[in-house]
């Protein structure tokens, strides 16, 4: 099955169910300032979950445009190194706004993924996991379903275990919440990884492919969790990892439309081999940076825009590390365009002003790219020890534009660590200066700070909870 006809039958199915089809919202969470970028099907039914808003349908399905790049559910630096996680991907997800709860949710995953008229897996492949104290949940799994009590694994909230899973699903810091319940697909002992619970689960072998949340909080800034009007339930699994599961392979990025984005990517680079880890990064971020362009997200030194613009920089870092010497990753909006331009017409709408400001944003980086990859070569040929000093963290970024978590990227693929703490002295260094000139109105390169007319200072901004200095490479 394709990706495309994937998609197709989970939306037909819950339709038979009765959930009302319902378009993917834009990646712009409309009206909601506590998210960055929408990250999962259920945010565009926030308001229904909280009982603010009435829709006429009680049950809904959709195929959600998600970007998990900054912000609560951060993927960004997963990319290249999982076999399942991108910076965007699409979230199938079915919806009760007060109406059916666990039985329901839980029989109607499990009819999907193992009825003979539907995905037909075999059973014995799955794993669940539960809210540790969810009894109701493990009955309904253990006795209603028959899958056998070594294959349903409790999970709490996750407090200081040396696993990764969390069975407690919250969209951010406040909003709907809920214990939940997921499904794992045993991709067979070839792949690295132990199950769900286990310290190995971090590998690709058990992936996680559906999360059955029951949405019964919504939890306040203080932590306080008001019980939410209806009980209810929101669902997400994710399109390419079920998709990799029904085409027989374990990674996302073997799936039809992933295969043909790399293939597209390589052609472009000059035939790098699709198997090579830079090559998923850049077929990974023209998604993420196509559909936000798209959605009216523009790249700019703050808020979502400078994620954007972190992501396309840190395609152009790997594109260079793999031949590149002139911009490339607009390119790769055709192959996109033509792969995803069915389901997302948008994007249709959008490719020229998508390919413009892809080559504006590489053009500009370029500038600085090959100078900074230099600097940091300098630096690491004399660096004592596996610790890159925050002073060039800081220069990098301060004055050739590398994003911290491109240079993190850089320093993880040789073994390598970054000193925050070095970094942020450097930082609150700059912004002194910057307070003291704006009070006497010293010119900054005066103050002795190594500007060299290449940066800016516009300001302060909050990304990820870290205070950064804005300054724009010029
Ligand atoms: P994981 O533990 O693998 O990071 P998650 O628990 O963070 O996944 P959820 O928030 O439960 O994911 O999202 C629901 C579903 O969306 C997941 O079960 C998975 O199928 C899919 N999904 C989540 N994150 C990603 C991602 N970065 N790329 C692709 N699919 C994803
Ligand atoms: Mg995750
Ligand atoms: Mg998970
Ligand atoms: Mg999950």
């Amino acid at each position: 099955m394709k990706t495309a006809e994937l998609r197709q039958a989970f939306l037909d199915f819950f339709k038979k169910q009765g959930h009302a089809i319902v378009p993917s919202s834009s990646l712009v969470p409309a009206d909601d300032p506590t998210l960055l970028f929408t990250n999962a099907g259920m945010n565009q039914f926030k308001d229904v979950f909280l009982g603010r808003e009435d829709r006429d349908y009680t049950r809904a399905t959709t195929s959600q445009k998600c970007v998990r790049a900054g912000g609560k559910h951060n993927d960004l630096e997963n990319v290249g190194y999982t076999a399942r996680h991108h910076t965007f991907f699409e979230m199938l997800g079915n919806f009760s706004f007060g109406d059916y709860f666990k039985r329901e949710a839980i029989n109607f995953a499990w009819t999907f993924l193992t009825g003979k008229e539907n995905l037909g897996l075999p059973e014995e492949k799955l794993w669940v996991t539960v809210y540790a104290s969810d009894d109701e949940a493990f009955d309904i799994w253990n006795q209603e379903i028959g899958v056998p009590a070594e294959r349903i694994i409790r999970i709490g909230d996750n407090k200081g275990a040396p696993y990764a899973s969390d069975n407690f699903w919250q969209m951010g810091d406040t909003g709907p919440c809920g214990p939940c319940t997921e499904i794992f697909y045993d991709h067979g002992p070839d792949v690295a990884g132990g199950p769900p619970g286990s310290p190995e689960e971090d590998g690709d072998r058990y992936i996680e492919i559906w999360n059955v949340v029951f949405m019964q909080y919504n939890r306040q800034a203080d932590g306080e969790m008001l019980p939410l009007p209806k009980p209810s339930v929101d669902t997400g699994m994710g399109l390419e990892r079920i998709t990799a599961v029904l085409q027989g392979v374990h990674s996302n990025y073997e799936i039809d439309l992933m295969q043909a984005l790399l293939k597209a990517a390589s052609d472009i680079l000059g035939g790098v081999p699709t198997t090579e880890a830079s090559l998923r990064v850049v077929a990974d971020h023209i998604r993420s940076c196509a559909f936000l362009i798209a959605d009216g997200v523009m790249p700019s030194n703050e808020g979502r825009g400078f994620v954007l613009r972190r992501i396309i920089r840190r395609a152009a870092r790997h594109g260079n590390k793999l031949g590149a010497t002139k911009p490339f990753f607009y390119r790769l909006t055709n192959a996109l365009v033509e792969l995803m331009g069915d389901a997302y017409p948008q994007l249709v709408s959008s490719q020229k002003q998508i390919e413009k400001i892809l080559l504006q944003e590489e053009e500009q980086f370029a500038k600085t790219l090959d100078n900074g990859l230099r600097l940091l070569e300098q630096d690491l040929a004399q660096l004592k020890g596996t610790e890159i000093p925050g002073e060039t963290i800081f220069t990098l970024y301060d004055t050739y534009g590398f994003p911290v978590d491109l240079t993190n990227d850089i320093a993880r693929e040789r073994g390598l660590t970054l000193d925050y703490e070095g970094y942020e002295k450097a930082m609150e260094r700059q912004r002194e200066m910057a307070r003291g000139a704006s009070k006497f109105g010293i010119d900054y390169n005066a103050a002795g700070m190594k500007f060299e007319g290449k940066t800016e200072f516009t300001g302060y901004e909050h990304i990820d909870g870290h205070e950064k200095i804005r300054t724009v490479v010029v």
